[in-house]
């Protein structure tokens, strides 16, 4: 989600990628690299590639959450085979249903998959198979191919290396969460979350629980357009039959089974539900940013996205792409200067351009593709002190009948001034106790809700109809989105 501090993931650096990519399978020898790593040498990279993330994703802030999820790690790592690891496992404030691990002990969770969790079993499941991953020493076998198609900013970008700097750190971002373990890989660290959870008295089934509602928000989710764990942990169906016949076979019952469902809730009470629309959402084709306080106007019929990073925009015929970044410049013409110093473009001349609230300049620019020569338009726009990088491109032969739109997008950018969309709040979970007896329904039916009762049955692991006792703890989701806001993450 746009995001205050912007281009910092643009830095997300080549390092990281290069990290990523040599704890991958070597393909000429099939030798596992990661293996054949000192623990210091693996350690080292996990903390290099910790700290990129940490720059890059953010962790969510709240200290309480945090160090409940650390607490848990860190007994479930104790008990591990490599106790000694410098062990940390971090709430990434990302509205995404993921967990992931990196070699050297660094765990990941996001508040997305908190979402869905509704014990401390659960998530000692979760953290005890990415636990799992880095004791058995696993290496990255593939790296899912994530095209810019996928993220919505399109085809254009794919074309020109010098043009994916803007959609590249979209893409970066989410290919952290791609990294692919192999299928037996994933079914050994289950194994080995399964025993770890054990050794601390969790209640081993609630893994099949954890696979259960990943299942559910699999089929819920548009995966081709919001992949997270499910991407990079495929068939969770099938991980459940393992998981069942793992506790069956390894007899794997501790005596008091521990769940700790109201532990658990009490401290998710409150987490932001979805994505945070301070962060910028749209409506339709106006895309709006509370806490940047502007809006812009994307044609419409484009389809556009709002990732962390940029704000981007493809044509119905996936011809022709916008997309908006802030700039690190302090200053329209440095920006301009920057963006001129990039290889394999040719430029037209400066222009001023004057929008309201903001003032800035545009540069035409021309590319050499392998398609084809393609052209462009980008605007550099001062506002509130931030500077603003917004093109549009498409192949040349279009540029004349894509230009006028692009221009008109960027004039379209604008102060916002209204102050219920300023002031706008996220959507919060608050955790209650059912009243009486009755069902996720009947009860939603009270009280209005703003998202629909399949979803609070899926984040609280019931049927919607389902009748839950009086006292039934239950997480339900309170707020109010803008009218028409588009919750890209969870609808
Ligand atoms: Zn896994």
């Amino acid at each position: 989600m746009l995001h205050q501090s912007l281009f910092h993931t643009f830095l997300l650096s080549l390092l990281l990628i290069g990290t990523v990519m040599s704890c991958a399978t070597n393909p000429a020898t099939g030798e596992r690299q990661l293996a054949l790593m000192s623990p210091e040498q693996e350690i080292a990279m996990g903390q290099q590639a910790h700290a990129e993330i940490l720059k890059a994703m953010e962790a969510l802030d709240n200290p309480g959450l945090q160090r409940y999820v650390n607490d848990i790690g860190q007994r479930l790592a104790a008990s591990s085979e490599r106790p000694e690891l410098p062990w940390t496992f971090t709430v990434l404030d990302d509205p995404v249903v993921n967990a992931f691990a990196l070699p050297g002990g660094y765990i990941y969770i996001t508040r997305g998959l908190l979402t869905y969790l509704t014990s401390e079993a659960e998530l000692a499941g979760v953290l005890g198979h990415e636990i799992g991953h880095v004791t058995a020493r696993h290496s990255v076998e593939q790296m899912s191919q994530t095209t810019l198609g996928s993220l919505g900013l399109g085809i254009g970008i794919l074309l020109y290396p010098e043009l994916q700097e803007l959609g590249r750190a979209a893409q970066q971002g989410m290919q952290l969460l791609f990294l692919k373990f192999s299928r037996d890989d994933e079914r050994e660290a289950d194994r080995l979350g399964l025993r770890y959870m054990t050794d601390l008295q969790y209640a081993p089934q609630k893994l099949t629980d954890v696979m259960d509602v990943l299942a559910a928000v699999s089929q819920a989710q548009d995966q081709e357009k919001m992949p997270g764990w499910l991407a990079t942990h495929p068939a969770p169906e099938e991980r459940r039959e393992l998981i069942v016949q793992t506790i069956r076979s390894e007899n794997l019952q501790p005596q008091n089974p521990i769940v700790n469902q109201n532990e658990y809730l009490q401290h998710i009470d409150g987490l932001i539900f979805g994505s945070d629309p301070r962060d910028g959402y749209f409506v339709e084709s106006r895309f709006y940013h509370p806490d940047l306080q502007w809006r812009m106007e994307f044609p419409e019929g484009w389809q556009t996205t709002n990732q962390r990073d940029v704000v981007g925009a493809l044509s119905p015929s996936r011809d022709a792409a916008m997309v908006l970044g802030l700039t690190r410049s302090r200053t329209v013409d440095e920006a301009a200067l920057q963006f001129r110093q990039q290889k394999g473009l040719s430029f037209g001349p400066l222009q001023a351009i004057q929008v309201s609230g903001a003032s800035g300049v545009l540069l035409p620019f021309r590319a050499q593709t392998d398609p084809g020569i393609m052209d462009g338009l980008a605007a550099f726009l001062s506002y509130q002190g931030k500077v603003y990088q917004v093109m549009g491109y498409s192949m040349a032969a279009r540029w004349a009948a894509y230009r006028p739109q692009v221009l008109q997008t960027f004039e379209s950018f604008q102060p916002i001034t209204d102050k219920d969309i300023l002031s706008i709040q996220p959507l919060r979970i608050t955790v209650t106790k059912l009243p009486q007896s009755m069902s996720l329904s009947a009860f939603v039916e009270r009280r209005s809700s703003p998202v629909p009762v399949s979803r609070l049955a899926m984040i609280n692991q019931v049927e919607p109809q389902e009748t839950l006792a009086k006292g039934t703890p239950i997480k339900r989701v309170d707020g109010q989105l803008p009218p028409g806001a588009r919750n890209e993450i969870i609808f």
